[in-house]
């Protein structure tokens, strides 16, 4: 492509066919304008010149030949081409996409925060004992009597709690074949099941929304291995019959799995382990701000009752006679990711966590609460159900949830989960989080309800202020492309 050449645009193809093409109808606030990539703006070619040998080194390299003023003004406009929580309110819910404070970030940029993890116990001890004093914290959080770090994400702490349950089950000679999830779960749930080996059984959710325990009772038997269970559900709700549930698995025999994915509605009010639960993870990221999505990492620490503790991932962390060190648990089921996982996630974690404190915990649980059920109290949308915890869903009605929430971004907020949980017909499944004032929240009502009250013609071309329109979401899912070379660069 030659200098300042603005022709390369992306391929139609993961657009939706009778959609423009991408970024022809691109607008963002002040007017129609497209952004180009770098290499479009202004390509140079250099000599290059290197002491490694020539199989592995090229003359020439083109690169952007831009001034600093042009490559700032780049990357700024993308950004604002972007949403975030920097921008206003995430109100997607089940993420728990709150602000994220940036001491935080000074405290995981420290330089001693980084250290290599292949480096003997007496030369990481600060590493170790920071390690050790999240899996206590953790655990007193949860009420469970053993943590480990390990699990990269919330996904791969499910994996790993199964893993861990099927552990302790063979090793009493007691094969299982069953997992129980209700049908109100995460897709991770069933999904982590079946990875792990097991048949999943769904049960229906009862008319309240709760878990119907009827089904649960015909869905229990001596192949249960586990009931996977997040409280509050995913609408938000708190299982009341909690106790009877436990009892109930317990009796034959199953493990109770807490998806801690919702615990934000409970710091300092309620632990998974005083209500029977066996095994649960954290979600650091969604409770203890780490900022997520767009596949950021994570970290899913899992917390399990002593008599599982010995199942846990290898290296576990223990204060030994000498100081902190790692070992192998007696029935470790192995490593599932180097070390410590994200690392930094777990400092950013703590961080967080010493700075609340007790009381600051429980407040921000106490606000997200109140902000949940302010917010579902303001909206013109029918909300089924209630009353909530940190979350509420809404249900579109006659719209489209999906069109709906796309149209929503044309009032310059970030739309809620869409279509799921089905037990509510068009869900909008709204999560404000505690970092939300009343001003804000309002904001977000008048979006909603703005929404509300538009005819599907609308609702179906939105939107329309973006930077990019409607996107074919499967594909991009499906069909990444990751790389400038998809976007019309002259080699592939
Ligand atoms: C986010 C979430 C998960 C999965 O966590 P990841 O860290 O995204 O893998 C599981 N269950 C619920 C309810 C969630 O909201």
């Amino acid at each position: 492509m030659s200098q300042q050449e603005e022709t390369a645009r992306p391929d139609a193809d993961t657009v939706e066919a009778d959609a423009a093409p991408p970024y022809e109808q691109a607008r963002y606030r002040d007017g129609d304008r497209y952004e180009p990539l770098l290499s479009e703006k202004r390509q140079q070619t250099t000599t290059v010149e290197s002491s490694l040998p020539d199989a592995v080194t090229r003359d020439e390299l083109t690169l952007p030949g831009l001034r600093e003023p042009e490559v700032a003004r780049h990357y700024t406009r993308l950004s604002q081409m972007n949403y975030g929580i920097e921008n206003g309110p995430f109100p997607l819910g089940s993420c728990t996409m709150k602000y994220n404070p940036k001491f935080t970030e000074d405290v995981a940029a420290h330089p001693k925060a980084a250290i290599h993890p292949r480096r003997a116990d007496a030369d990481q001890q600060g590493v170790l004992a920071l390690m050790h004093r999240l899996q206590d914290v953790l655990g007193r959080i949860g009420g469970m009597d053993a943590v480990t770090l390990q699990p990269p994400a919330g996904a791969a702490g499910e994996f790993t709690g199964l893993l861990v349950a099927k552990a302790y089950h063979e090793h009493n000679d007691d094969e299982r074949t069953e997992v129980v999830v209700p049908d109100s779960a995460h897709g991770t749930n069933p999904a982590s099941a079946a990875m792990a080996g097991y048949d999943v059984v769904t049960i229906p959710s009862a008319e309240d929304g709760r878990v119907d325990l009827e089904a649960l009772e015909a869905a229990l038997s001596e192949e249960t291995a586990a009931l996977m269970l997040t409280n509050p559900n995913t609408l938000g709700l708190f299982e009341r019959d909690i106790e009877t549930i436990a009892e109930l698995v317990h009796d034959v025999g199953g493990l109770l799995y807490y998806d801690g994915a919702n615990l934000n509605s409970l710091l300092g009010k309620a632990r998974p382990g005083d209500m029977g639960f066996d095994i649960m993870h954290y979600n650091v990221h969604k409770t203890f701000a780490t900022p997520h999505g767009g596949g950021g990492p994570g970290q899913g620490p899992i917390g399990v009752v002593d008599r599982l503790a010995s199942f846990l991932p290898d290296p576990h962390v223990r204060e030994g006679d000498g100081g902190y060190e790692r070992y192998t648990p007696e029935h470790s089921v192995g490593r599932v990711h180097e070390f410590s996982g994200n690392w930094l996630v777990l400092v950013k974690a703590l961080a967080y966590i010493i700075r609340h404190g007790d009381e600051g915990l429980e407040n921000v649980s106490e606000t997200a609460v109140l902000n949940a059920n302010y917010l579902a109290s303001q909206i013109d949308y029918e909300v089924p159900f209630g009353p909530f915890h940190h979350e509420f869903v809404a249900s579109a009605g006659e719209q489209d949830a999906a069109d709906a929430a796309k149209r929503m971004l044309d009032y310059g907020v970030h739309p809620p989960t869409t279509k799921w949980p089905e037990l509510v017909s068009e869900a909008l499944m709204t999560e404000p989080t505690e970092t939300e004032t009343k001003g804000r929240l309002d904001d977000l009502a008048v979006a909603f309800n703005a929404v509300a009250a538009e005819d599907d013609t609308t609702l179906a071309d939105a939107p329309n202020q973006t930077a990019a329109r409607r996107i074919d979401q499967t594909a991009a899912a499906r069909n990444p492309r990751l790389s400038w070379h998809a976007l019309g660069g002259d080699s592939e």
